[in-house]
């Protein structure tokens, strides 16, 4: 039985604003928005095992994914100066990875078999092996919610969330995958 209050307490611990409970029964994995990785607008696409198309087939995220029926959605939401401040988004962004590794760490004592989706494509190396060799930490690689073919705004949605704060603010949402 996962108590939520004290996993709420874990995340703002670890830095976020805001968490919720996952239901995972409400995650669909959607092939339009892994056509919207093929796009390339973020210049990830076949560029990172953690990005399509090196994370796997989008039969192989939903394989993934329906071990698991509760989870934990996290978020992190910066002020912006304005919608055009690209520093405070970058800000966020960072704050919203370092308490992602944080969390997943601190979860891991309790899920070790978690499975962890966050946001962006996985940074952890200045290059990327891909596709040379293999990745060099597959136990801490993480692809994002988009990566697996899921539609963040619908997730939240779905589990009661908001997506968007409000004018001048940015949101960055991951999320835990836990039992
Ligand atoms: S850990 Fe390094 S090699 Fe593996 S996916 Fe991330 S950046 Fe690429």
């Amino acid at each position: 039985m996962i108590d939520f209050e004290t996993l709420d307490a874990r995340g703002k611990n670890a830095g976020f604003t805001h968490t919720g409970p996952l239901d995972c029964h409400t995650i669909r994995l959607l092939p339009e928005v892994r056509e919207m990785c093929a796009a390339d607008k973020c210049h990830q696409y076949n560029k990172n095992w953690t990005c399509p198309p090196g994370c796997g087939s989008l039969e192989e995220c939903e394989g993934k994914v329906r071990r698991y029926q509760k989870g934990l959605i996290v978020q992190t939401v910066g002020e912006l100066e304005d919608n055009m401040d690209g520093e405070g988004m970058m800000e966020t962004e960072a704050r919203h990875k370092e308490a992602f590794l944080r969390l997943m760490e601190d979860l891991k004592k309790d899920y070790p078999d978690l499975l962890a989706i966050g946001a962006g494509c996985c940074t952890r190396c200045k290059t990327c092996t891909y596709p040379d060799a293999p990745c060099r930490f597959p136990d801490k690689k993480v692809s994002s919610m988009e990566a697996y073919g899921m539609l963040v705004s619908q997730i939240c949605k779905d589990n009661s969330l908001p997506y968007y704060y409000g004018d001048c603010t940015i949101a960055y949402t991951s999320c835990f995958l836990l039992e």
